[in-house]
């Protein structure tokens, strides 16, 4: 019995999650799981290990015995694989197709949302990614699919992108669509959108007013 809320924000890349789960769970005092975040460091850890993408087993293995946290050895926030703080390698652009690919297979499906689940058992938690509200916590409080045009996704990845890795904004349309493709026809999981879930389509909405739309739907107004 949890007694604070589980809120799952799911979508496909670009629809503004990452920055919109980041803002509602510090207004409503919340923690924030970045999920995808996890998916990148399993591909980081498994090109580490010379473990290919398409290698579902030893991928399963690999994501099994790898340690995850949201937090530094000196409290500081970021992801760390066992200890080290990869929160700029897991977003390089290999990371994102990277994510994409390893997420398919079913045995890390399986590590990862172990983890997820313990890490939000406890509820006051932001889940955001592409099952969080299907199969992660498919009993969440409160549950969010967003949305926005392909075009507007891939422009706000490409300006997000863009000081760091210089990709022409075709090449990043190019990846956000095939991601889109890979995220939404694979066998395990696809992203789809959550049975209660509040359907919120971002292309023309500032990030205030997503997140006050998705505040009012929180118990008590998230405050
Ligand atoms: O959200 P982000 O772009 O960081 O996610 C990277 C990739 O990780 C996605 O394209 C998707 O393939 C995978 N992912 C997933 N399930 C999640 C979160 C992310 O399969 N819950």
């Amino acid at each position: 019995m949890r007694t604070r809320p589980v809120v799952t924000i799911d979508g496909p890349s670009g629809a503004g999650k990452s920055v919109v789960s980041k803002r509602l769970a510090e207004l409503a005092g919340m923690v924030r799981l970045d999920t995808g975040a996890m998916y990148r460091a399993c591909a980081l850890a498994a090109r580490r290990a010379g473990v290919p993408w398409s290698d579902a087993v030893r991928l399963g293995e690999l994501a099994k015995v790898i340690r995850l946290s949201f937090n530094g050895p000196d409290g500081q926030a970021g992801i760390f694989l066992d200890g080290e703080d990869i929160s700029g390698a897991i977003r390089a652009p290999e990371m994102s197709m990277g994510a994409s690919e390893v997420s398919v297979h079913l045995p890390v499906r399986e590590a990862m949302v172990s983890k997820q689940r313990e890490l939000g058992r406890d509820g006051g938690v932001v889940l955001e990614g592409r099952d969080t509200g299907t199969v992660v916590f498919p009993d969440a409080e409160v549950k969010f699919f967003l949305d926005a045009a392909a075009a507007v996704r891939a422009l706000r990845r490409y300006r997000e992108i863009n000081s760091i890795y210089s990709q022409p904004y075709e090449q990043v349309l190019k990846e956000v669509l095939c991601r889109d493709v890979r995220d939404s026809t694979r066998k395990h999981s696809p992203l789809k959108m959550a049975s209660g879930a509040r359907y919120i389509d971002s292309t023309t909405m500032t990030v205030d007013e997503v997140v006050e739309t998705m505040m009012k739907e929180l118990p008590g107004g998230g405050r």
